[in-house]
């Protein structure tokens, strides 16, 4: 489910197969890559079957391992792994979560175990600069926080081949449940595309135990094979927390849900480019009392304005209903507005969609899961105060569109919250 990146690393497996036909013309072979990539992305199984495709010994060690309590352990563990691997070449190293011994020395004024982990850096250093040139060993390091590393590692000799494994796609999570699947008993009649589609951001890791989860709970309800309801509730289990059945809610909170979930889905339904509904549910779960879930037909990798202004529409259909059938305001919206008030600030500051602030980045973002935090341009008091109102009024607009919309459908919101009180429950159908 990763092919880009499998391209990339395909070629590391023909270095260490056939080194003679790329040095054939003096060029250097790359002796360091280093993996980056969210936990549970497939870091560890690639190296491995690297190692195996090439046919090559491969040593490994986690990043912990390194660093011990006793000082000069750490360094005295990679002399010797790296004695080992100079034995045996061609061959792979692996260093798990190099970041643990790999993050920026900090110039000597930290005692203790900081000090352990430079020793262990600077002796990983220089064993990787120690190498003969014909010496065919090639390095892999992995890491789900390359911004934290010691510009020391990337430079060019070392791991100066970043290969960044992102997140499966739609595709790539269908090819990753289809592998564990295999490994289950399950009904004939089962959708895996339908699975895969309604799990965006599972990593193969998370795939792999929802699988598992899957099949316990078949098990735990004495099935003889694993079947739909069974992964609908495993993946519930595990994107929102366990089920709280056993809470007691009044029938006040749950009617008011039930119409802030109602007001959600209505909002969506009436609005033309957004993402299908996909479940709606009042039974709390983890820390909120009801959920209304969408699910993209496709992984989206761009955002049109309409989409991102409709999406802040729908976050607000639950207080609008709130508001509109109970005439109150009431905690339950927090996150809504939490995340609505967070779409339009990127909206205006980063993406540009603001008419009236023009395609300017007021601030912008990191990477994702690269973990830089989001940074502020500098820009003066009264550009800061038109940001934030031009923000209050789209999120503003949004919600008055929305509880325009609930006036207008206001028969079907009854209608849709009474059968959500009876069913709790509801697919998209
Ligand atoms: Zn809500």
């Amino acid at each position: 489910g990763i092919t880009e990146a499998k391209e990339e690393l395909q070629e590391i497996v023909e270095f260490l197969k056939t080194p003679e036909k790329y040095s054939r013309l003096g060029g250097r072979i790359p002796r360091g890559v280093l993996l980056q990539g969210a936990p549970g992305t497939g870091k560890t199984l690639l190296a491995k079957a690297i190692a195996g495709e090439a046919s090559v010994a491969f040593f490994s060690i986690g990043g912990s391992d390194f660093v011990e309590i006793f000082a000069g352990v750490g360094a005295s563990r990679v002399r010797e792994l790296f004695a080992e691997a100079k034995k045996s070449t061609p061959c792979l190293i692996f260093i798990d979560e190099i970041d643990a011994i790999g993050g920026r020395r900090s110039g000597g004024q930290s005692g203790g175990s900081s000090d352990e982990r430079e020793q262990t850096l600077n002796a990983l250093l220089v064993e990787m600069d120690g190498f003969d040139t014909e010496d065919t060993v090639i390095m892999i390091a992995a890491t789900n926080r390359p911004d934290i590393l010691d510009p020391a590692l990337l430079r060019p000799g070392r791991f100066d081949r970043r290969i960044t494994l992102s997140l499966p796609d739609v595709k790539g999570r269908l090819k990753i449940l289809e592998v564990h699947a295999q490994k289950i008993v399950t009904v004939p009649a089962m959708d895996l595309a339908a699975i895969a589609r309604s799990i965006p951001g599972f990593s193969g890791a998370e795939i792999a135990n929802l699988v598992n989860e899957a099949a316990l709970n078949a098990a735990r309800h004495n099935k003889e094979a694993v079947d739909m309801a069974d992964f609908e509730e495993a993946k519930d289990k595990i994107v929102m927390g366990l089920e709280r059945r056993s809470i007691v809610v009044s029938e006040q909170d749950r009617r008011l849900t039930a119409y802030h979930e109602a007001g959600h889905a209505i909002v969506g339904l009436m609005l033309e480019e957004t993402d299908p509904l996909h479940k709606i549910t009042i039974i709390p779960r983890g820390r909120a009392m009801g959920l209304t879930q969408q699910v993209p037909l496709d992984d989206r990798l761009t955002y049109s304005r309409d989409y991102l202004l409709n999406r802040i529409a729908i976050l607000m259909g639950g207080r609008a209903a709130e508001a509109l059938v109970f005439n109150r305001l009431t905690t339950g919206a927090s996150n809504d507005i939490l995340q609505a008030t967070d779409i339009a600030a990127r909206l205006v500051g980063e993406w540009g969609m603001s008419v009236e602030l023009g395609p300017v980045a007021y601030r912008h973002s990191g990477e994702g899961f690269l973990g830089d935090s989001g940074q502020q341009r500098p820009h003066s008091e009264m550009t800061a105060r038109r940001i934030d109102e031009e923000i209050r009024k789209l999120v503003g607009d949004c919600y008055d569109q929305a509880a325009d919309l609930l006036k207008k459908h206001n028969r079907f919101l009854h209608k849709f919250a009474e059968a959500l009180l009876l069913n709790e429950t509801m697919d998209a159908e």
